[in-house]
């Protein structure tokens, strides 16, 4: 059957007197139960704005978006867009409304949230009230390209004002400020956040000893501002270290990793892990660290003369790294598939696992970290299968079990919306559009506030 290069062209048929009134009745029933879906997908937002909000999906996924998408089956995109969607309609009442009550269709609200502020939603539900999805389509459009006018003008302005000051104070200490640009300033904070991790975290958690519970008061904890200025310090170091150039995965994590020799293979073992210039880390993260790296492994005896210098080596060489790259195309974590990773040793190369495919698999920076620093366990079955593990043992499957579904989904949705009083009919999500043309630029002129000072110089 060869139907992929056909192209059919329905003809029009008359309908018969008899068979009018049932397919007008078709046709209210398919625009009824379209109303009562976006009634519903409103409720469906609601709940995923919360679940947002309260971090639920914070349990091992990268973000709210990932874990949706592993959770109900939703491709990335579509599952990326109702967390959008859902997050917008937190500010945005009367859209929300309009959507819960069903006189709004989704593809109308998702188009209008790209747009819509607190000061311009009530025009844009006019908008939508009034025309088809594709006018909504086009005036969103044409709104946008106002809006990115007046934000080109305003980065500009931004981008100019960026500063950063670096003096020496009276006392020799070194005083930064500065004005960054937002992604700029992100990436800094982000930065910040993963070496004050890494010297922190898990460092802190191991100063407590069981027993002995917050007694010992002579080791206080640094403050905030202090481990921000340690963490600012890994980060200089890190930066100078691996030649700013970021570069591929094996060499951008390459760390002289000075270390006790028991501790690499026992994360219990007595000795510590410290980076070239002096920085603690934790044993889980040195682990981490040496999975997949260009190292240069320098031995101690205990009083921290160097016994031994190694040859510098990739722990996974570049062969094994491409058919690597090839078998798993990603992050195996479940639910992630993010496109670049480092590969991690299932079992760690420093307790004899060897660096074959089968003892391989690839992770993300994110989930390497949760596999290593955070208590996730991953395992390769003898059927070749990998398997995920919670902190708490539960396992974390591929693709969880959908809840099981009403015998009626349709009659409880009715039923439910009936029982919050909803008037939904198939007239309910109606267009006041008569058929009159559409000019855009008129109905962005007269809506978009920043319209007349954008588009007049
Ligand atoms: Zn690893
Ligand atoms: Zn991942």
């Amino acid at each position: 059957m060869n139907t992929a290069s056909c192209v059919s062209i329905a003809p029009i048929i008359e309908p018969t007197v008899g068979t009018t009134a049932e397919l007008d009745r078709l046709g209210d029933d398919i625009a009824e139960l379209s109303a009562h879906l976006d009634a519903a997908t409103a409720r469906l937002l609601d709940l995923i704005r919360e679940f947002d909000a309260r971090a639920g999906w914070n349990t091992g996924f990268r973000s709210c978006a990932e874990w949706l998408s592993w959770r109900v089956g939703l491709d990335r995109g579509a599952a990326r867009e109702r967390v959008r969607v859902a997050r917008a309609l937190g500010s945005l009442p009367r859209l929300a409304q309009a959507l819960a009550r069903g006189e709004l269709s989704y593809s109308k609200v998702r188009a209008l949230t790209r747009v819509a502020t607190p000061e311009t939603e009530e025009r844009l539900l006019a908008v939508g009230r009034a025309g088809t999805a594709e006018h909504v389509e086009r005036i969103v459009r044409g709104w946008r390209r106002v809006d990115r006018l007046a934000e080109a003008k305003e980065t500009a302005r931004r981008h100019t004002s960026r500063a950063l000051h670096v003096y020496p104070d009276e006392d020799g200490m070194v005083v930064i400020r500065g004005r960054l640009a937002p992604e700029v300033g992100a990436a800094l904070i982000q930065a910040l956040t993963a070496a004050r991790e890494a010297l922190y975290h898990k460092a802190h958690a191991q100063h407590v000893p069981a027993g002995t519970s917050g007694a010992d008061v002579s080791t206080e904890p640094p403050t905030m501002p202090q481990q921000q200025a340690d963490a600012l310090a890994l980060v200089a170091e890190t930066a100078l270290h691996h030649g700013i150039d970021p570069g591929a995965p094996g060499e951008r994590y390459q760390v002289v990793v000075h270390v006790d020799a028991p501790v690499l293979a026992d994360v219990e073992a007595p000795g510590q892990s410290v980076l070239d210039d002096g920085a603690h880390v934790s044993a889980e993260t040195s682990q981490r660290l040496a999975c997949d790296a260009s190292r240069v492994m320098m031995r101690h005896d205990p009083d921290g003369r160097i016994l031994e210098v190694g040859a510098r080596t990739r722990t996974i060489p570049p062969a094994l790294r491409r058919a690597l790259h090839h078998r798993d195309r990603g992050c195996r974590f479940p639910g992630c598939g993010l496109r670049f990773g480092q590969g991690h040793h299932i079992r760690h190369w420093a307790h004899g696992g060897p660096t074959t495919l089968a003892n391989l698999t690839m992770l993300c920076r994110r989930h390497h970290r949760a596999v290593h620093e955070e208590g996730y366990q991953v395992e390769r079955w003898p059927d070749g299968e990998l398997r995920f593990r919670r902190p708490d043992g539960r396992p974390l499957p591929e693709s969880p079990a959908l809840p099981a579904v009403a015998a009626d989904p349709v009659g409880m949705l009715r039923a439910r919306h009936d029982e919050r009083e909803l008037n939904i009919h198939a007239r309910t999500a109606m267009p006041g559009w008569l058929g009159e043309r559409l000019d855009v630029g008129w109905a962005i002129d007269v809506l978009h506030p920043l319209a007349a000072t954008s588009t007049g110089n």
